[in-house]
């Protein structure tokens, strides 16, 4: 029961009372009737049943009075009844006021459209109609509010907003609710930290829009909007930039609320920085590519098999692989068909060890439909629930037939490289690529009466080696590995019968494809009466140089005391047949010299008697006397000025013996030629002697050749060019005990010039 007074009248005195019920169902009015005016009266009586919120307004008092609807709506008292509307209403919005009173002042109704009264409430579309008393003037107005379809929707859709943004705080998720009519915009403050501003900043709805990737704002977020305004949903992923310039990936979902006349009124919803998880995405999306370019790559097929269901899922590949031709689904048994007979059982238990330990992994053989025979590999992984029950097994198949019969192949090929290696009389060994030994033929067994496991371990390969080797041998081994070069030695390996016998080993790396050594391979050969002969014949060449010394010192000086006494005095055939004994017995000495050397050189003794002296005077000596043997070339000496010290510290005799022999070669192999170039110079700390002739030249295939003992260029005329090949292969050891170095640039019928540099500071 409503029972209010109202102070209805001009001067504000209580002028009546009104009594209603609830409902509106029974309403009178007390008191002096006759002072209600019968336009309020009726006006009352129509509108204040309405459902909607209505209020009527009276006098110039603005004495307000409203429905339940109302004050339901409004958060106005009920008490207020017949009070002055901004009193009983302090919340009026003064827009609304404004107009209410223009209404009454003018008699014009006043229509507004979506009004805001404050900021909890709706916008509302308000009708302020005057109400005319029986002689035509306003005595009040009616204030009738329309709230849009989404009224009703509001207080629920505010609270869904309010659970939606405590629910998606700390997620990275930000909620947004935008009036389309106004483009208003509000959103939670996580939205303005996803587009990179401060918690909070307030956002209008285009500053959003400009933060998106031009492409998918036109591609992606239009076309979403689009769909959003026809069937209330709105979703899509897009690129965003951040306000300091970060890209992200956003996605939106939200729903869009209508009003009565069906318009798109209001949309709400949630943003999501969704950057991780895309980007998570694409990687996976890359990985899942990777993967299938890797399969396809790899030729292989992939399974999966569903242990508890038996089912059985498999790419195409993998049915092709074993042969089978079939468009329907296939049962794993008839997989296990495929395998050859002997295979089938040790697959299947395979399969149940997998189940086991987790993983699966087998070789077999299978014959196509086609009867082909084929080898493939399976490698699998076996998943299981929590229990430790097992789910699935993962896996590949790979045709391996071509790896396989390589394989079967070079089985087949070491094991003739063993029987090679066992047929040989030499020994065969190899080494890892450290240096330490693990394989020897048979032969090494046989000589040494050691067990391959006596070799390998105790008392082991290296004892059989003479203990005086032992040390050079393990040095030049250890040179070898570290630099990659190949091992030469000569070393003595002890018997099963205890003696001990020359052995001549080799051994080269194995490189492998990545430039790694691989492994040695290595070879002794039994050099013992080999080197047994040789020893013999240093020890003849050694004495039969000290014979023939006293005869041919004796020759020497009665050549020279027959020249002194008889020469030169006019008996020719005296002269000349002197002077060739002269000549011939100098040559004789002069290859008995080298014979010396050389076995010198080759039992390691060739001592060097050092002392300081002018290298350019004796080449300047050397040149004269040489010239003075012959006449048909010219020598040419030629220093560098600028160099006036040319002391070195070496064996004069020795530094002789070289020029003589590259002056003397100079002149022998350029027979055509008249000059014999000599020069002298300083390098750093080396002086260069250069000899230069325009004789008959060497091959490129014979320059790296010429110092070796006894190597003669083939195909020259013997008896122009006579000689043994020794003379170089001593200038090349006596140039580097003194630490220098010998070369030779040569051009065919252009000339060769030999360079010597020794070094200066040679103590
Ligand atoms: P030989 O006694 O044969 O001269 P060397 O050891 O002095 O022995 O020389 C070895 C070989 O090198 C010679 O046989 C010759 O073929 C070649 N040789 C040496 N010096 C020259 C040169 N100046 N011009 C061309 N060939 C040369």
């Amino acid at each position: 029961m409503l029972d209010f007074k109202a102070y209805i009248s001009e001067n504000g005195a209580e002028s009546g009372r009104f009594i209603a019920e609830k409902d509106w169902s029974v309403f009178s009015f007390l008191g002096p009737i006759e002072s209600w005016p019968a336009a309020l009266k009726s006006t009352l009586l129509t509108l204040l049943p309405a459902k909607h919120p209505k209020m009527v307004v009276w006098g110039r008092k603005f004495a307000c009075f409203f429905n339940d609807a109302f004050v339901e709506h409004f958060d106005i008292e009920p008490t207020m009844q017949g009070v002055n509307l901004e009193q009983a209403w302090p919340a009026i919005n003064n827009y609304i006021l404004e107009r209410s009173r223009k209404a009454f002042q003018d008699g014009v109704p006043q229509y507004i459209s979506s009004a805001n009264f404050s900021e909890n409430l709706p916008l509302l579309d308000v009708d302020i109609l005057p109400v005319f008393t029986g002689d035509g003037d306003v005595g009040g107005i009616t204030i009738l509010v329309k709230v849009a379809q989404m009224f009703k929707y509001q207080k629920e859709l505010n609270e869904n907003i309010e659970r939606l943004r405590l629910a998606t705080e700390g997620t990275n998720t930000g909620t947004w609710d935008l009036d389309l009519v106004t483009r208003k915009l509000f959103h939670s403050s996580t939205l303005a930290e996803i587009f990179g501003y401060d918690k909070n900043t307030i956002l209008p709805h285009t500053i959003l829009l400009e933060h998106l990737l031009e492409d998918d704002r036109k591609n992606i977020v239009e076309p979403a909007l689009k769909r959003a305004l026809a069937d209330g949903n709105y979703t899509y992923e897009a690129r965003i930039i951040t306000k300091d310039g970060n890209n992200k990936w956003v996605s939106t979902k939200g729903k869009v609320y209508f009003d009565e006349s069906g318009k798109p009124a209001r949309m709400f919803g949630i943003l999501t920085d969704i950057t991780e998880k895309q980007t998570a995405k694409q990687l996976l999306e890359k990985a899942n590519r990777q993967f299938n370019i890797a399969m396809e790559a790899t030729n292989m097929g992939i399974f999966e098999y569903q242990v508890r269901a038996g089912s059985f899922d498999y790419t195409d590949k993998l049915l092709s692989i074993l042969g089978i031709d079939a468009d329907r689904p296939i049962h794993f048994s008839e997989v296990i068909l495929r395998f050859e007979k002997p295979y089938r059982e040790e697959v299947i238990k395979q399969i149940k060890s997998s189940i086991k330990d987790g993983n699966l992994h087998y070789q077999a053989q299978i014959t196509t439909q086609k009867g082909e025979l084929k080898w493939v590999e399976s490698y699998g992984k076996v998943y299981y629930d929590k229990h430790h029950n097992p789910t699935s097994i993962f896996g590949t198949l790979k045709d391996i037939t071509d790896l396989k019969n390589a394989q079967l192949k070079i089985e087949e090929s070491a094991r003739r490289y063993q029987f090679l290696a066992d047929a040989m009389p030499q020994f065969v060994w190899s080494a890892k690529a450290d240096g330490q030994l693990y394989y020897w033929n048979q032969v090494v067994n046989q000589y040494t009466g050691f067990t391959l496991d006596q070799l390998l371990n105790e008392p082991g390969w290296y004892d059989t080696v003479h203990p005086e080797d032992r040390e050079v041998h393990l040095e030049k081994w250890k040179d070898s590995i570290a630099e990659r070069k190949p091992f030469i030695f000569e070393h003595r390996f002890r018997n099963k019968e205890g003696k001990y016998r020359w052995q001549l080993s080799r051994a080269v790396p194995k490189i492998d494809d990545a430039g790694n050594v691989e492994l040695w391979i290595g070879t002794s050969t039994d050099i013992d009466d080999l080197k047994k002969s040789e020893q013999e014949k240093i020890a003849f060449i050694k004495m039969a140089n000290h014979e023939l010394k006293t005869p041919v010192t004796t020759i020497k000086g009665y050549v020279q005391l027959l020249m002194r006494s008889h020469g030169n005095k006019g008996d020719e055939l005296f002269d000349t047949a002197i002077g060739t004994i002269s000549n011939q017995v100098n040559k004789l000495t002069g290859l008995i010299t080298d014979l010396l050397d050389i076995t010198n050189i080759e039992s390691g003794e060739l001592p060097l008697k050092k002392e300081f002296f002018d290298i350019k005077q004796l080449a300047a000596d050397i040149i004269e006397t040489v010239q003075m043997t012959q006449n048909k070339h010219q020598l040419k000496f030629a220093v560098d000025g600028n160099i006036d010290n040319w002391q070195v510290h070496a064996d004069k005799e020795r530094i002789s013996q070289v020029l003589i022999n590259l002056l003397t070669n100079a002149t022998k192999y350029s027979p055509n030629a008249d000059t014999v170039e000599v020069q002298m110079s300083k390098k750093d700390n080396d002086i260069i002697v250069a000899v230069k002739d325009y004789g008959i030249g060497i091959n490129k295939e014979d320059v790296g050749r010429l110092f070796e003992r006894f190597y003669r260029v083939q195909g020259k005329d013997e008896s122009t060019f006579p000689g043994f090949g020794i003379g170089l292969y001593i200038v090349k050891e006596i140039i580097e005990r003194h630490n220098g170095k010998i070369w030779v640039e040569s051009a065919l019928e252009e000339g060769s010039t030999f360079y010597i540099s020794l070094p200066i500071n040679n103590q």
